[in-house]
């Protein structure tokens, strides 16, 4: 037990005065250990289907954040020295261990945060997949030589750790996200502070019982629960020498200001607002089931949501009789139900939020063309919208600036592609967007033109594999290096460039450099 940490009394686990019944209390993990956090306030995890209160989270402090700062960098020099295939050993565990149980951490993603389960596995495989990819490190992380550089001098550039490692994540992907970071993080030698979103730390908890279970070393990895205050900790903390960050567009930039200011290197997913083009000669069936899929998949609560579908010339026509059909089909309600399409949002402030973006959509001026606002037989106490399309929505309606991240599409038209590529570059964001289309030209077109990160043809607004980077532009990112594929290597280790030479004779004195190898 460090000074800084305390394991849990009898007296620590009884409830923080709060109103209605005991709920179980959340401890940090940190080196190693489950431990209560030094503060007094929580804050309530609920089920958002239907509102019970499933566990309290503490807002940890920067106490706490150095607590586990402490324990991170206490673990550095001796996790940084193991073989990288030792390393890469823990990385396997892991995987084994998400595979083992992958059935109980999508019944905690879907209990904290409301997706539908088939929706909750989905995000675990890909979790799955990205520690997948991390195990080829012993590859990945090579550096390179060149042999004679001069006379007898060769250069090696070597791949290091970076140190202490921190990751402050978002409530949508609570068993994905932190993946993305982790097992790059520490299989290339970096210890790491977790700092997962307050309304979804159960997973995260989860977690690190995995991380116990495998027998990780104690603080290679802290997990730290908290919101505010927790993250300017680690923002400004001297031991944390990189920060990985998934959230809205706003605290993206926050994130990265202050984290650069403070000499840290920095990559900053922000938030996004799709579009979806659609061309008159799409395939109508596909075109729509992949649409729906993109805007009302986990409630829309996606970076990657298609929340703008854009018709070109006649696809108007085509297109939106059966957009309508198929979108009233869809069922809203508890995720555990195998007959339901779309899961609650994630908070009764987000579900006002949204309302009140559907709201502002028809004053503005938009047509109510499928209307969510009292989806049926849902159940009480949840957060509930149902799939909402506004049609008619032109630029610089909320509908088509605002990231409304909740089961709505907003429609536009235009008349020609050009129109659509201008419509999608005047955006601020650009994280992902789909283009459907059987014209390879226009694909081209749309493709090379489009100031988005991630593109989609004849897909939903389509994630990069594991295996590839994946990011968007402009406000959807801020920093250099994307998520997983080769870039998770070069974000997590440094590079250090080594050119030598030597004098020795050799056994036979034939290798004496300078007098020139002549063999
Ligand atoms: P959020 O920005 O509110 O919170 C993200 C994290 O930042 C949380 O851990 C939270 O505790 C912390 N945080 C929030 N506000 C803060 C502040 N003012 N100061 C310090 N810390 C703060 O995001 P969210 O609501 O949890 O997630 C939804 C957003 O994340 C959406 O905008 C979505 O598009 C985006 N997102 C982006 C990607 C991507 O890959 N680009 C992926 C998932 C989610």
């Amino acid at each position: 037990m460090t000074s800084q940490t305390r394991t849990l009394t009898q007296e620590d686990t009884a409830p923080v005065a709060t109103v209605g019944p005991p709920h179980r209390i959340l401890q940090n993990y940190i080196g190693g250990r489950w431990v209560l956090a030094k503060t007094s306030a929580f804050v309530d995890v609920t089920n958002p289907a239907n509102g019970e209160v499933l566990a309290r989270a503490p807002l940890s402090g920067c106490e706490d954040v150095e607590a586990a700062v402490a324990a991170a960098s206490a673990a550095w020099p001796d996790w940084r020295s193991r073989s990288v295939g030792e390393r890469t050993e823990f990385i396997y565990a892991l995987r084994e261990k998400f595979r083992e149980r992958i059935d109980e951490l999508a019944a905690s993603v879907t209990r904290e945060g409301g997706k539908v389960l088939s929706d909750a596995r989905a995000e675990v495989s890909r979790a799955i997949e990205v520690i997948e990819v991390a195990c080829a490190s012993p590859m990945t992380m090579q550096g390179r030589v060149l042999e004679g550089v001069a006379r007898g001098i060769n250069s090696e550039t070597i791949r290091q750790s970076v140190g202490v490692c921190a990751a402050i994540t978002p409530f949508n992907f609570p068993a994905m996200v932190p993946m993305w970071f982790l097992p790059f993080a520490i299989v290339c030698g970096n210890t790491f502070v977790l700092k997962p979103s307050e309304q979804v730390p159960l997973t995260s908890e989860l977690i690190g019982h995995i991380l116990q279970d495998i027998g990780l070393p104690p603080g290679v990895v802290n997990i730290v629960y908290g919101a505010h205050d927790a993250v300017n900790a680690i923002l400004d903390s001297p031991g944390i020498r990189a920060v990985s960050f998934v959230g809205s567009v706003t605290t993206a930039k926050y994130i990265y200001r202050r984290a650069a200011e403070n000499g840290k290197r920095v990559q900053a997913l922000g938030g996004a607002k799709n579009y979806m083009i659609v061309m008159p000669d799409a395939v109508v069936d596909k075109t729509v089931s992949n649409v729906l899929g993109s805007a009302f998949g986990n409630a829309g609560q996606r970076c990657m949501a298609g929340s703008v579908l854009v018709t070109v010339g006649s696809a108007q026509t085509k297109i939106m009789g059966r957009l309508k059909e198929e979108a009233e089909k869809l069922i809203a309600g508890d995720g555990t139900d195998p007959k339901v399409s779309l899961g609650p949002v994630i908070s009764n402030a987000a579900c006002d939020r949204i309302h009140e973006a559907i709201e502002t959509g028809v004053r503005e001026g938009a047509e109510l063309f499928v209307d969510g606002r009292l989806p049926k037989h849902v159940p009480a106490g949840g957060n509930w919208v149902g799939p909402t399309i506004l049609t008619n929505v032109k630029p610089g309606m909320r509908a088509a600036t605002d990231e409304i991240f909740g089961p709505v599409l907003s429609v536009m038209h235009v008349d020609t592609l050009d129109e659509a590529i201008d419509l999608v570059n005047r955006d601020p964001r650009g994280n992902g967007t789909s283009i459907f289309t059987e014209n390879g030209a226009a694909v081209r077109e749309y493709s090379r033109r489009v100031e988005v990160g991630m593109v989609g043809v004849n897909i939903g607004v389509a994630a990069s594999p594991a295996y590839f980077p994946f990011s968007g532009w402009k406000d959807s990112f801020f920093g250099d290096l994307h998520v997983h594929g080769w870039d998770a290597v070069e974000f997590f280790t440094r590079k250090k460039t080594v050119t030598s030479r030597y004098f020795s004779a050799g056994e036979t004195g034939k290798y004496f450099v300078e007098q020139g190898d002549k063999k």
